[in-house]
Protein backbone atom coordinates (compact mmCIF):
# COMPACT_ATOMS: atom_id res chain seq x y z
CA UNK A 1 0.00 0.00 0.00
CA UNK A 2 1.14 3.66 -0.19
CA UNK A 3 1.90 5.73 2.31
CA UNK A 4 3.96 9.04 3.60
CA UNK A 5 6.86 8.07 5.23
CA UNK A 6 9.06 10.48 7.81
CA UNK A 7 12.70 9.35 7.62
CA UNK A 8 14.22 12.35 9.89
CA UNK A 9 14.70 15.85 9.14
CA UNK A 10 13.73 15.82 5.16
CA UNK A 11 10.18 16.20 4.18
CA UNK A 12 7.85 12.71 3.70
CA UNK A 13 8.07 11.12 0.86
CA UNK A 14 4.71 8.52 -0.48
CA UNK A 15 6.39 5.31 -0.58
CA UNK A 16 4.86 1.44 -0.86
CA UNK A 17 4.98 -0.29 2.27
CA UNK A 18 3.48 -3.87 3.86
CA UNK A 19 0.70 -4.08 6.42
CA UNK A 20 0.43 -7.06 8.50
CA UNK A 21 -3.77 -8.29 8.61
CA UNK A 22 -5.62 -8.14 11.89
CA UNK A 23 -4.90 -10.23 14.51
CA UNK A 24 -6.54 -11.43 17.69
CA UNK A 25 -8.66 -8.07 18.73
CA UNK A 26 -7.53 -6.02 15.79
CA UNK A 27 -9.23 -4.33 13.08
CA UNK A 28 -8.15 -3.56 9.47
CA UNK A 29 -9.34 -0.10 8.42
CA UNK A 30 -9.42 1.37 4.80
CA UNK A 31 -8.08 5.35 5.54
CA UNK A 32 -10.71 7.34 3.72
CA UNK A 33 -9.66 10.65 5.18
CA UNK A 34 -7.00 11.72 7.58
CA UNK A 35 -6.81 15.17 9.15
CA UNK A 36 -3.92 17.11 9.41
CA UNK A 37 -2.85 17.74 13.37
CA UNK A 38 -1.28 20.15 15.01
CA UNK A 39 0.60 17.43 16.99
CA UNK A 40 1.66 15.72 13.75
CA UNK A 41 3.82 18.43 14.02
CA UNK A 42 5.29 17.85 17.56
CA UNK A 43 5.77 14.60 16.48
CA UNK A 44 7.95 15.52 13.52
CA UNK A 45 10.02 18.17 15.24
CA UNK A 46 10.63 14.52 18.00
CA UNK A 47 11.50 12.50 15.39
CA UNK A 48 13.94 15.23 14.20
CA UNK A 49 15.63 15.63 17.47
CA UNK A 50 15.99 11.78 17.67
CA UNK A 51 13.75 11.06 19.82
CA UNK A 52 11.08 9.27 18.19
CA UNK A 53 11.92 5.92 16.53
CA UNK A 54 12.16 6.30 12.67
CA UNK A 55 10.98 5.48 10.06
CA UNK A 56 7.59 6.56 10.88
CA UNK A 57 4.19 7.17 9.49
CA UNK A 58 2.30 10.17 11.05
CA UNK A 59 -1.35 11.01 10.54
CA UNK A 60 -4.24 10.20 13.65
CA UNK A 61 -7.67 11.93 12.79
CA UNK A 62 -9.06 8.92 10.23
CA UNK A 63 -12.02 8.48 8.98
CA UNK A 64 -12.57 4.85 7.35
CA UNK A 65 -13.98 1.62 6.37
CA UNK A 66 -13.52 -1.45 8.19
CA UNK A 67 -11.87 -3.80 5.66
CA UNK A 68 -11.25 -7.00 8.00
CA UNK A 69 -11.49 -7.90 11.55
CA UNK A 70 -9.42 -10.39 13.78
CA UNK A 71 -10.07 -13.48 16.10
CA UNK A 72 -12.37 -11.98 19.09
CA UNK A 73 -13.93 -8.68 17.55
CA UNK A 74 -17.11 -8.05 18.17
CA UNK A 75 -18.13 -4.48 18.05
CA UNK A 76 -17.21 -3.99 14.25
CA UNK A 77 -17.08 -5.86 11.20
CA UNK A 78 -16.17 -5.40 7.47
CA UNK A 79 -17.71 -2.31 6.10
CA UNK A 80 -18.42 -0.63 9.00
CA UNK A 81 -17.66 2.72 8.72
CA UNK A 82 -15.84 4.21 11.53
CA UNK A 83 -13.78 7.13 13.53
CA UNK A 84 -10.31 5.93 14.90
CA UNK A 85 -9.30 6.72 18.18
CA UNK A 86 -5.59 7.43 18.72
CA UNK A 87 -5.61 6.90 22.17
CA UNK A 88 -7.70 3.40 22.74
CA UNK A 89 -9.04 2.60 26.30
CA UNK A 90 -8.93 -1.05 27.71
CA UNK A 91 -12.18 -0.92 29.10
CA UNK A 92 -10.90 -2.81 32.21
CA UNK A 93 -8.36 -0.87 33.84
CA UNK A 94 -8.96 1.20 37.15
CA UNK A 95 -9.47 4.28 35.52
CA UNK A 96 -11.95 3.19 32.48
CA UNK A 97 -13.82 1.40 35.19
CA UNK A 98 -14.27 4.65 36.96
CA UNK A 99 -15.34 6.23 33.01
CA UNK A 100 -12.34 7.84 32.99
CA UNK A 101 -10.81 6.26 29.91
CA UNK A 102 -9.26 8.80 28.56
CA UNK A 103 -6.60 8.02 31.63
CA UNK A 104 -6.14 4.37 30.58
CA UNK A 105 -2.67 3.29 31.04
CA UNK A 106 -3.30 1.14 27.68
CA UNK A 107 -2.18 -1.89 29.12
CA UNK A 108 -2.49 -3.80 25.83
CA UNK A 109 -5.96 -6.01 26.78
CA UNK A 110 -4.71 -9.59 27.13
CA UNK A 111 -6.18 -10.75 24.19
CA UNK A 112 -4.55 -8.54 22.07
CA UNK A 113 -0.90 -8.89 24.10
CA UNK A 114 -1.27 -12.57 23.39
CA UNK A 115 -0.76 -11.74 19.58
CA UNK A 116 2.58 -10.47 19.91
CA UNK A 117 4.26 -7.17 19.78
CA UNK A 118 5.93 -7.63 16.29
CA UNK A 119 5.45 -4.51 13.94
CA UNK A 120 2.81 -4.21 11.94
CA UNK A 121 3.98 -1.85 9.57
CA UNK A 122 7.21 -3.39 7.38
CA UNK A 123 9.27 -2.08 3.96
CA UNK A 124 11.43 -4.79 2.99
CA UNK A 125 11.70 -6.46 6.39
CA UNK A 126 12.40 -3.42 8.15
CA UNK A 127 10.05 -2.28 10.48
CA UNK A 128 7.79 1.13 10.23
CA UNK A 129 6.63 2.96 13.21
CA UNK A 130 2.96 3.51 13.59
CA UNK A 131 2.89 7.26 14.68
CA UNK A 132 1.13 8.10 18.07
CA UNK A 133 -0.66 4.66 17.22
CA UNK A 134 -2.51 4.97 14.15
CA UNK A 135 0.02 5.64 11.14
CA UNK A 136 -3.35 7.74 9.31
CA UNK A 137 -1.39 8.86 6.42
CA UNK A 138 -1.48 5.19 4.49
CA UNK A 139 -4.24 3.80 2.27
CA UNK A 140 -4.77 1.12 5.40
CA UNK A 141 -3.75 1.21 9.35
CA UNK A 142 -4.85 -1.89 11.70
CA UNK A 143 -5.70 -0.96 14.85
CA UNK A 144 -6.96 -2.42 18.27
CA UNK A 145 -10.73 -3.07 18.42
CA UNK A 146 -11.24 -0.43 21.13
CA UNK A 147 -9.64 2.14 19.34
CA UNK A 148 -12.02 1.61 16.08
CA UNK A 149 -15.44 3.22 16.88
CA UNK A 150 -18.68 2.67 14.70
CA UNK A 151 -20.24 5.98 13.77
CA UNK A 152 -23.53 6.22 11.45
CA UNK A 153 -23.31 5.26 7.46
CA UNK A 154 -24.54 8.77 6.36
CA UNK A 155 -21.94 10.20 8.02
CA UNK A 156 -18.96 12.18 5.25
CA UNK A 157 -15.74 10.63 6.58
CA UNK A 158 -13.98 13.15 4.44
CA UNK A 159 -15.43 15.44 7.33
CA UNK A 160 -16.43 13.01 10.38
CA UNK A 161 -12.33 12.52 10.17
CA UNK A 162 -12.07 15.50 12.81
CA UNK A 163 -14.07 13.62 15.48
CA UNK A 164 -10.78 11.27 15.58
CA UNK A 165 -8.73 14.25 17.53
CA UNK A 166 -9.76 17.77 17.11
CA UNK A 167 -13.19 18.43 17.86
CA UNK A 168 -13.21 15.60 20.43
CA UNK A 169 -10.44 17.29 22.55
CA UNK A 170 -12.04 21.22 21.74
CA UNK A 171 -15.81 20.13 22.56
CA UNK A 172 -14.86 17.56 25.58
CA UNK A 173 -12.63 20.30 27.27
CA UNK A 174 -15.42 22.75 27.50
CA UNK A 175 -18.61 20.23 28.14
CA UNK A 176 -16.64 17.22 29.60
CA UNK A 177 -13.66 18.56 31.14
CA UNK A 178 -14.90 21.77 32.52
CA UNK A 179 -18.09 21.72 32.45
CA UNK A 180 -19.14 24.83 31.36
CA UNK A 181 -21.96 26.51 32.92
CA UNK A 182 -24.76 27.58 30.99
CA UNK A 183 -24.10 31.68 31.26
CA UNK A 184 -20.96 31.77 31.42
CA UNK A 185 -18.51 34.16 29.90
CA UNK A 186 -15.44 31.68 28.62
CA UNK A 187 -11.71 32.87 26.63
CA UNK A 188 -10.22 30.34 24.40
CA UNK A 189 -6.53 30.82 23.88
CA UNK A 190 -5.36 29.68 20.41
CA UNK A 191 -7.82 29.27 17.19
CA UNK A 192 -6.54 26.09 15.59
CA UNK A 193 -8.49 22.97 15.40
CA UNK A 194 -8.60 22.30 18.77
CA UNK A 195 -9.28 25.73 19.86
CA UNK A 196 -12.35 26.74 17.44
CA UNK A 197 -13.74 23.62 18.94
CA UNK A 198 -13.32 24.59 22.25
CA UNK A 199 -15.12 27.51 21.31
CA UNK A 200 -18.16 25.52 20.05
CA UNK A 201 -18.02 23.54 23.22
CA UNK A 202 -18.63 26.88 25.12
CA UNK A 203 -21.44 27.58 23.22
CA UNK A 204 -23.36 24.35 23.43
CA UNK A 205 -22.68 24.70 27.01
CA UNK A 206 -24.79 28.21 26.72
CA UNK A 207 -21.80 30.50 27.44
CA UNK A 208 -22.92 33.95 27.32
CA UNK A 209 -19.37 35.56 26.09
CA UNK A 210 -16.64 33.61 24.37
CA UNK A 211 -13.29 35.59 23.82
CA UNK A 212 -11.05 33.97 21.01
CA UNK A 213 -8.23 35.38 21.56
CA UNK A 214 -5.53 34.75 18.47
CA UNK A 215 -2.44 36.41 16.97
CA UNK A 216 -4.12 36.37 13.13
CA UNK A 217 -6.75 38.51 12.80
CA UNK A 218 -8.32 36.70 9.85
CA UNK A 219 -9.31 34.24 12.83
CA UNK A 220 -11.84 36.92 13.97
CA UNK A 221 -14.72 36.00 11.54
CA UNK A 222 -14.19 32.22 11.64
CA UNK A 223 -14.04 31.91 15.20
CA UNK A 224 -17.66 34.20 15.30
CA UNK A 225 -18.57 30.69 12.77
CA UNK A 226 -18.42 28.81 15.95
CA UNK A 227 -19.60 30.85 18.35
CA UNK A 228 -17.10 33.33 19.52
CA UNK A 229 -18.95 36.85 20.66
CA UNK A 230 -15.44 38.72 20.97
CA UNK A 231 -12.31 38.86 19.29
CA UNK A 232 -8.76 39.75 20.86
CA UNK A 233 -5.10 39.70 18.62
CA UNK A 234 -2.61 38.74 21.47
CA UNK A 235 -0.13 40.15 19.12
CA UNK A 236 -1.65 43.65 19.42
CA UNK A 237 -3.31 43.95 22.94
CA UNK A 238 -2.45 43.13 26.43
CA UNK A 239 -4.54 39.86 26.52
CA UNK A 240 -5.05 39.69 29.96
CA UNK A 241 -6.34 43.01 30.39
CA UNK A 242 -8.36 42.85 27.33
CA UNK A 243 -10.44 39.73 28.63
CA UNK A 244 -10.77 40.95 31.88
CA UNK A 245 -12.32 44.02 30.56
CA UNK A 246 -14.77 42.20 27.92
CA UNK A 247 -15.79 39.92 30.73
CA UNK A 248 -16.31 42.73 33.52
CA UNK A 249 -13.48 41.18 35.86
CA UNK A 250 -15.48 38.11 35.62
CA UNK A 251 -14.08 35.53 33.32
CA UNK A 252 -15.07 32.13 34.80
CA UNK A 253 -13.12 29.69 32.14
CA UNK A 254 -10.12 30.62 30.38
CA UNK A 255 -8.63 27.13 27.91
CA UNK A 256 -5.30 27.14 26.56
CA UNK A 257 -4.96 25.59 23.09
CA UNK A 258 -1.50 25.95 22.09
CA UNK A 259 0.93 24.46 24.03
CA UNK A 260 2.95 27.20 25.39
CA UNK A 261 3.84 28.02 29.06
CA UNK A 262 3.75 31.55 28.93
CA UNK A 263 -0.28 31.07 27.06
CA UNK A 264 -1.06 28.96 30.20
CA UNK A 265 0.31 31.88 32.67
CA UNK A 266 -2.13 34.35 30.41
CA UNK A 267 -5.11 31.56 30.87
CA UNK A 268 -4.20 31.69 34.42
CA UNK A 269 -4.41 35.43 35.31
CA UNK A 270 -7.45 35.75 33.30
CA UNK A 271 -9.84 33.76 35.18
CA UNK A 272 -11.68 35.43 37.76
CA UNK A 273 -11.37 34.59 41.65
CA UNK A 274 -12.70 30.65 41.88
CA UNK A 275 -13.04 30.48 38.29
CA UNK A 276 -10.54 27.74 36.03
CA UNK A 277 -8.09 27.46 33.59
CA UNK A 278 -7.89 24.80 31.48
CA UNK A 279 -5.22 23.45 29.79
CA UNK A 280 -5.78 21.55 26.41
CA UNK A 281 -2.62 22.27 24.67
CA UNK A 282 0.30 19.84 24.76
CA UNK A 283 2.88 21.83 26.95
CA UNK A 284 6.29 20.21 26.73
CA UNK A 285 7.61 23.12 29.63
CA UNK A 286 7.20 24.36 33.17
CA UNK A 287 4.49 26.35 34.03
CA UNK A 288 4.96 29.42 36.20
CA UNK A 289 1.87 30.92 37.98
CA UNK A 290 1.35 33.35 41.01
CA UNK A 291 1.19 31.09 44.35
CA UNK A 292 -0.97 33.57 45.92
CA UNK A 293 -3.68 33.27 43.48
CA UNK A 294 -4.65 29.54 44.92
CA UNK A 295 -6.09 31.22 47.95
CA UNK A 296 -8.47 33.57 45.42
CA UNK A 297 -9.31 29.63 44.88
CA UNK A 298 -8.28 30.04 41.38
CA UNK A 299 -8.14 26.36 39.52
CA UNK A 300 -5.57 25.08 36.98
CA UNK A 301 -6.40 21.59 35.38
CA UNK A 302 -5.77 19.34 32.44
CA UNK A 303 -7.64 18.31 29.89
CA UNK A 304 -6.69 15.12 27.95
CA UNK A 305 -8.50 13.90 24.86
CA UNK A 306 -11.53 16.16 25.75
CA UNK A 307 -11.64 13.68 28.72
CA UNK A 308 -13.94 11.41 26.40
CA UNK A 309 -15.12 7.81 27.18
CA UNK A 310 -14.76 7.31 23.18
CA UNK A 311 -17.11 4.78 22.32
CA UNK A 312 -19.94 6.66 23.29
CA UNK A 313 -18.44 10.16 22.98
CA UNK A 314 -17.23 9.88 19.09
CA UNK A 315 -20.56 8.64 17.65
CA UNK A 316 -22.85 11.29 19.70
CA UNK A 317 -20.61 14.25 18.17
CA UNK A 318 -20.82 12.72 14.81
CA UNK A 319 -24.57 12.74 15.53
CA UNK A 320 -24.31 16.65 16.45
CA UNK A 321 -22.84 17.23 13.43
CA UNK A 322 -25.40 15.49 10.91
CA UNK A 323 -27.95 17.38 13.20
CA UNK A 324 -26.68 20.57 12.61
CA UNK A 325 -25.36 21.27 16.53
CA UNK A 326 -22.05 20.75 15.64
CA UNK A 327 -20.06 22.83 13.07
CA UNK A 328 -17.11 20.84 11.37
CA UNK A 329 -17.29 22.00 7.52
CA UNK A 330 -15.92 25.43 8.30
CA UNK A 331 -12.90 23.80 10.59
CA UNK A 332 -12.11 21.70 6.88
CA UNK A 333 -10.47 24.51 4.61
CA UNK A 334 -8.47 22.18 2.48
CA UNK A 335 -8.78 18.92 1.16
CA UNK A 336 -5.78 17.53 -0.50
CA UNK A 337 -4.21 14.49 -2.11
CA UNK A 338 -1.85 12.39 0.00
CA UNK A 339 1.06 13.69 -2.62
CA UNK A 340 0.65 16.59 -0.94
CA UNK A 341 0.88 16.13 2.32
CA UNK A 342 4.29 18.16 3.07
CA UNK A 343 2.23 21.30 1.16
CA UNK A 344 -0.46 20.65 4.11
CA UNK A 345 2.10 20.64 6.64
CA UNK A 346 3.21 24.00 5.54
CA UNK A 347 -0.35 25.40 5.91
CA UNK A 348 -0.43 24.53 9.44
CA UNK A 349 2.74 26.12 10.25
CA UNK A 350 2.01 29.24 8.81
CA UNK A 351 -1.57 28.97 10.82
CA UNK A 352 -3.59 29.79 7.52
CA UNK A 353 -5.48 27.43 7.40
CA UNK A 354 -7.92 25.89 10.25
CA UNK A 355 -7.31 22.07 9.38
CA UNK A 356 -6.52 20.36 6.14
CA UNK A 357 -7.73 16.79 5.85
CA UNK A 358 -5.41 14.31 3.36
CA UNK A 359 -7.82 12.18 0.99
CA UNK A 360 -6.48 8.70 0.66
ZN1 LIG B 1 -4.41 15.34 16.99
ZN1 LIG C 1 -8.14 1.20 30.78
Amino acid sequence: MRAAILRGPDPMTIEQVNLDGPRACEVRVKVVACGVCHSDLHTINRAKAGALPIPVILGHEVGGIVEEVGPGVTSVKAGDHVVVAFRPNCGQCFFCLRGEGQLCERPDYPERAAAGTAPRLTQEGKPIQQGIGVAGYSEYTVMPERGVVKIRQDAPLETVCLVGCGVTTGVGAAIRTAKVEAGSTVAVIGLGGVGLNVVQGARLAGARKIIAIDTVDSKADLAAKFGATHFINAAKEDVVAQAQKIGGGCVDYAFEAIGLGATVTQAFNIVRAGGTAVVVGVVGQDVTVPGLAFLREKRLIGSFFGSATLQHDIPLYVDMYMDGKLNLDDLVSKRRPLAEVNEAFEDMKTGGVARSVMML
